[in-house]
């Protein structure tokens, strides 16, 4: 029989970008009854992309990255608290699987993010509320198509990503002058499509609803279809701070059930995805 566990699989900490500990996040999963959380900071970038490893882990950090992690979750299990994971949030860009392989020994999960999109004589990070260059010099309509295809080449990698997360963050600027006016539809279709043929788990993000577009990545038009082509989910906060932490999951569970999922994929320690129920049967 199917157990429903209270799952958090995409957490960030001081380690890169986020503002608390591996301990205060332990600490804020324990306190919210999260059966299993995985921390997932941002993986090392080559300097090209964050020169003063402004949003990912410094390579110099990644053994401390690690040993915290697994120190946290031999005091979380110690006290009955949720099974903490090793994990990374890997940005896919060009060639990025030598150095993926490289840096993410000892990973349980790795989460394959789009974030940086290269166009015609614009390039940049496309979820950066303090620079905006990208939106304004490409467009949403040129950002979507670049992101999608971005994105598909990212399901393709041999880095194998176990999840792709927040699989639509281009919707990031929607409700700020930045949302697309094609239609959306084919890309949609394609992401399915890829998703599906590549065998990829998605996930579904409460953290656009902490964002002025309010609402979940991804959308219920590409949830829809991500159901439909049959693609699994795990569900995620990506808690920047401890406060945030399992934020909306139970609400989450309950969309996805409305939606026509009847499971979300957990992973656990020892490498093992497990199957398990989104609301009590
Ligand atoms: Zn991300
Ligand atoms: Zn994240």
């Amino acid at each position: 029989m199917p157990r429903l566990l209270n799952a958090d699989c995409h957490i960030h900490s001081e380690h890169s970008d986020g503002a608390d500990g591996v301990f205060q996040m332990v600490e804020a999963g324990a306190k919210a009854g999260l059966d299993v959380m995985v921390m997932t900071d941002h993986l090392t970038l080559p300097y090209e992309l964050d020169p003063t490893s402004d949003v990912s882990i410094p390579v110099a950090q990644l053994p401390f990255y690690r040993a915290d992690v697994l120190a946290m979750d031999h005091l979380s299990r110690s006290k009955g608290g949720p099974e903490v994971l090793l994990g990374f949030e890997c940005d896919w860009y060009p060639g990025c699987e030598g150095n993926i392989e490289r840096w993410t020994v000892g990973a349980k999960v790795l989460l394959g993010s789009v974030h940086w999109v290269s166009g015609e004589g614009s390039e940049g990070w496309m979820d950066d509320d303090r620079d905006l260059h990208v939106w304004e010099e490409l467009g949403a309509d040129e950002v979507w198509r670049l992101y999608v295809d971005a994105w598909c080449r990212a399901c393709e990698s041999p880095a194998n990503f176990d999840v792709m997360a927040h699989p639509d963050l281009a919707r990031r600027f929607e409700a700020e002058g930045h949302a697309a006016t094609i239609d959306l539809a084919p890309l949609y279709d394609r992401m399915a499509e890829c998703a599906h043929d590549l065998g990829k788990r998605v996930e579904l993000s409460t953290a656009g609803l902490r964002k002025p577009f309010h609402d979940y990545y991804p959308a219920l038009a590409l949830l829809e279809r991500f159901r439909r082509a049959e693609v699994p989910i795990t569900i995620g906060s990506d808690a920047h701070v401890a406060g945030d932490v399992a934020f909306g999951l139970a609400d989450a569970r309950r969309h996805a059930y409305e939606v026509g999922y009847r499971s979300q994929q957990v992973p656990h320690a020892d490498g093992s995805w497990e199957e398990c129920l989104l609301v009590e049967e």
